[in-house]
């Protein structure tokens, strides 16, 4: 029988774990992986940096609900890949990354790019290990994959030193494992589930706060429909938007603060009491509030803010399970309630009416979001990072599918938004997908954009150039209205997309805006608007500073 190498038996098992693409950079000692990669007609994106690559892979992987692969090589190839790690860690994404390292049989003597690369990816791991032995590969990687997927989903790390890579062995000697397939759903005890709708029914102000697990558990069906019998207005994370369509009557988002400051109830379903949800504390939650949790993780239940009711499952089944306890009951569609919440959506929209309907120029981000919007198809994925870019595109770009936002996140990794959108693109062909971006945030991974071109992937980035880091802020904050250390000015990031061979467009005034995006949408092309930004302050008014958790410190 013929004689093959480390490299080829782990990329035989992430054919037979259906693995379909591969997010990958090029580079020793990778050759027989992706070699053997490429023989099993895994698809091979190559990206500009490490970072990109593992961003991408996590994005695909979310967006289809499947195992996401990355590679890297050896070293620093692999240290750049981390911050890949460390966000989907922070999303609870599942992705494995595949790492090379100098040669095991010169370990510790300072092999070219040899590195502790195990221990590095431990913390943002649910598994990080070598593999020593060849024969072990197609093991390691069905193990890595069941464990990525089930659970918690979270990122798995397996090195490969160069020789295990390399060394050839017998096939006969390999065991190949079947296929792990989808993850497992387990239920939610039934005397909780009971537990959960009393409370819910009981309660006079209940709120629904979506996460992103329930669209990772593709529960958006069921989602909707809880919301909807028991007549619950509901506020998704900035990655749980689209879960239940944003304009849905219930969606209470335009009420955020009030409804939030207000409820005598939520369903934290699918996210977690971090900052993004305000640790759970007051004041932006009444001190006395109930709190129905739902995760697939135990250890999330009552983490921080006791929960009255945990239900420890998927979210799909869980729900299912809880809408077979409510039964036929339905709620009425009025309450007071409902009604406040309406009243509050309305002031709100007033408030921040004269920024969208600004006639100013160089306009705002709220005259960017008016004009580019209305192109947008309702099945269309939505990236975005870069501070005040990022917060606006939440209230002013609505999403109508699950997993068709992808944003900075728990993490705050500015960056992320076009790899993200590359690995949406790969994950949607044929959809559109647009990256907003701020002109600071595009320059971490700017040079993805040329991915895209190369891999004739259609994104459009929409680089909001307000010529700053955090919009004015960032100076006020830096050194009371001075520059402080300089800031990138005039950039034309439209030039560096031309000399990417995409298609570009310079938009100084908003009445170029429109016909530039119309276009780009058209052109079939990666493609890059510079979007001229005015750099007056870029928010209405905030009730609270956006870590006024921090800021205030907690109040138990
Ligand atoms: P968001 O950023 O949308 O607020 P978080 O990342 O804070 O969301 O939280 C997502 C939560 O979803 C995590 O606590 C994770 O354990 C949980 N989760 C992941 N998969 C599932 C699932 N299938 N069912 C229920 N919860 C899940």
């Amino acid at each position: 029988m013929a004689r093959i190498s480390g490299g080829e038996i782990a990329a035989k098992q992430l054919k037979i774990e259906g693995i379909e693409v591969a997010f990958n950079l090029p580079g020793d000692p990778m050759g027989a992986i992706t070699q053997g990669m490429a023989k099993e007609g895994i698809r091979m994106i190559n990206f500009r940096h490490e970072q990109g690559n593992a961003l991408a892979a996590q994005a695909y992987g979310y967006a289809l609900r499947r195992p996401a692969l990355a590679i890297a090589a050896s070293g620093p190839a692999m240290t750049n890949a981390i911050t890949g790690l460390a966000t989907a860690w922070a999303n609870t994404w599942p992705m494995l990354l595949i790492g090379g390292n100098g040669t095991m049989a010169l370990r510790h003597r300072g092999d070219f790019q040899e590195m502790p690369q195990v221990e590095a990816a431990a913390p943002f791991c649910k598994w990080s290990v070598a593999i020593d032995d060849p024969r072990q590969a197609a093991y390691y990687v069905n193990a890595a994959i069941r464990k990525m997927m089930n659970g918690r989903p979270l990122p798995v790390y397996l090195d490969m030193p160069a020789d295990v890579l390399d060394a050839r062995v017998e096939e006969e000697e390999v065991r190949y494992f079947p296929a792990v397939g989808a993850p497992v759903r387990p239920a939610a005890a039934q005397e909780d589930v009971r537990a959960a709708i009393r409370q819910i029914t009981q309660a006079k102000r209940p709120l629904l706060l979506i996460g992103k697990g329930l669209a990772w558990s593709d529960a958006a069906e069921e989602t909707r429909q809880l919301a909807e019998r028991l007549n619950i207005p509901f506020i998704p994370s900035p990655m749980g938007k689209g879960v239940i369509p944003d304009d849905h009557r219930l969606n209470a988002s335009a009420a955020r603060s009030y409804a939030l400051q207000n409820a005598d109830l939520v369903i934290l379903a699918g996210a977690r009491f971090n900052w993004i949800f305000h640790f759970g504390q007051a004041p932006r939650f009444a001190k006395d509030v109930k709190v129905v949790q739902l995760d697939i993780e135990a250890n999330e239940i009552g983490n921080g803010v006791p929960a009255n009711v945990g239900l420890v499952g998927d979210g799909k089944v869980v729900l299912k399970q809880m809408l077979d306890e409510v039964g036929r009951r339905t709620a009425s569609r009025e309450s007071d309630w409902l009604l406040s919440l309406e009243a509050e959506k309305k002031k709100n929209a007033d408030a921040v009416a004269p920024m969208i309907n600004s006639q100013d120029s160089p306009m705002n981000h709220y005259q960017m979001y008016r004009e580019i919007v209305p192109m947008l198809d309702r099945d269309a994925t939505i990236c975005a990072d870069g501070e005040n870019t990022m917060a606006i595109s939440r209230t002013m770009v609505p999403n109508f599918l699950p997993r068709h936002r992808m944003d900075a996140g728990e993490s705050g990794c500015m960056g992320v938004a076009v790899p993200y959108g590359v690995g949406a693109q790969v994950a949607n062909p044929g959809k559109q997908v647009v990256v907003f971006g701020g002109d600071y945030a595009f320059g971490w991974n700017g040079f993805e954009a040329e991915t895209a071109v190369r891999c004739k992937l259609p994104v459009v980035f929409v680089v909001a150039n307000n010529v700053s880091v955090g919009g004015p802020q960032a100076r006020e904050l830096g050194g009371g209205g001075v520059n402080v250390g300089g800031q990138p000015e005039g950039i034309r990031y439209d030039r560096i997309m031309e000399a990417f061979g995409g298609h570009a467009e310079h938009v100084e005034t908003v009445q170029q805006l429109r016909p530039a995006m119309e276009r780009a949408l058209a052109s079939g092309k990666a493609s890059l608007l510079n979007v001229v930004i005015s750099t007056g302050r870029a928010r209405k008014e905030q009730q609270f500073n956006w870590m006024s958790n921090r800021a205030n410190r907690m109040h138990y």
